[in-house]
């Protein structure tokens, strides 16, 4: 079967439909994407109310394409204390935040307890505020430094009250080019053993994709095919999030960087080849709102939300140092013809606009 007839019928694609996807043109490719999503979400366009809190930049690993981690360009080292991290999330919760996303470095000099207490402390001031935190690249730092087994540390978060996980530390799958840009960082098979634990425990996840820098697009198609893969096994994953790869202040040498057509193609290809994730999220903070916005019509359903303040993504030069107001997300998605859904970080639709 021919790949258009393969769309027509909405059959799953495999490795080579995925690279040809990129030759197609692209309206075509566009109206495929938009009909899968419209299938599944019609025209809502969903967002949250969300706060970022990264508690610190020190790190010992070194990515090249980081522009977050103290000890690489940024020379201003910080680490929150627990009364700093509160502070922050008594102010989200004032500002009616649903969920904290929490995202740090990884920091040889603070303990476990450091890493941990905090998400107890969260749940025990506000149990309703959603704690999503601990990436899989957090979770791999925390086993090797206090030689504690994967098992054990998704016990301890589900113990202090972690809910979910977010996708990061994904980066591109392919082992090669990883090694490349972020060598010593967990591996592959590491991120995806630790995510289907996670889902074992009857917990859900997200999964990222960082793309536009020194990858291929085979590589793409491969890192999405082995999302799909697991995704078959434990249906875990909430949202597939592709990352555009900011380029200020790290040491990654990129030479020519992705425009508008490319990073809408890998939105709408990655809704046809993942046609078990429910979700494509199109992370403003990475692709503009505006591009973000534009993606809904490219397969994508989701923008993220309102996030507060995000340091490691505008650290390399992307327009998210401040976050959005819920109004910016309502305004712009209603003039661009669609309905804007206001969910919880399960998906769960809290209120539609009209
Ligand atoms: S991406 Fe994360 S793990 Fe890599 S250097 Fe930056 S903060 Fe450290």
């Amino acid at each position: 079967m021919n790949l258009i007839d393969k769309l027509e019928n909405q059959e799953r694609l495999n490795f080579d439909d995925g690279v040809k996807l990129y030759e197609l043109d692209f309206f075509i490719l566009a109206k495929y994407a938009k009909k899968a999503r419209e299938k599944r979400w019609g025209n809502r366009v969903f967002f949250n109310s969300n706060r970022h809190l990264n508690p610190t930049n020190v790190c010992k690993d070194v990515c090249k394409f980081c522009a977050f981690s103290a000890s690489r360009k940024n020379k201003n080292q910080y680490s929150y204390t627990h009364e700093e991290m509160m502070r922050i999330v008594d102010e989200a919760y004032k500002n009616a935040a649903q969920e904290i996303h929490i995202v740090s470095a990884h920091n040889a000099n603070m303990s476990l307890e450091w890493y941990f207490d905090i998400f107890k402390a969260i749940k025990a001031k506000y149990p309703s505020l959603h704690v999503k935190a601990l990436t899989a690249a957090e979770v791999n730092f925390l086993a090797r430094e206090h030689k504690l087994s994967y098992d054990e540390i998704l016990n301890k978060m589900i113990e202090y009250g972690v809910d979910s996980m977010p996708g990061g530390g994904a980066e591109i799958f392919d082992e090669k080019v990883r090694e490349y840009i972020c060598n010593g960082k967990v591996k592959s098979n590491e991120w995806l053993e630790i995510h289907e634990l996670w889902h074992k425990k009857g917990r859900f996840s997200n999964a990222t994709m960082l793309f536009g820098h020194v990858e291929k697009i085979e590589h793409r198609i491969d890192h999405m095919l082995q999302l799909r893969d697991l995704q078959d096994k434990t249906g875990g994953f909430n949202a597939f999030i592709p990352l555009v790869y900011q380029r200020e202040n790290n040491y990654l040498k990129v030479e020519k960087f992705l425009g508008a057509k490319e990073i809408l193609q890998t939105y709408a290809i990655s809704r046809l080849m993942l046609d078990n994730i429910l979700h494509i999220k199109a992370y403003w903070a990475t692709s503009t709102m505006n591009l973000a916005m534009l993606a809904q019509e490219f397969g994508a359903d989701d923008m993220d939300g309102t996030i507060g303040k995000e340091s490691i993504q505008s650290a390399a030069g992307a327009d998210s140092k401040r976050g959005k107001e819920l109004q910016d997300f309502i305004d712009i998605i209603i003039t661009s013809g669609f309905a804007p859904v206001l969910r919880d970080s399960m998906y769960n639709e809290l209120k539609i606009f009209n």
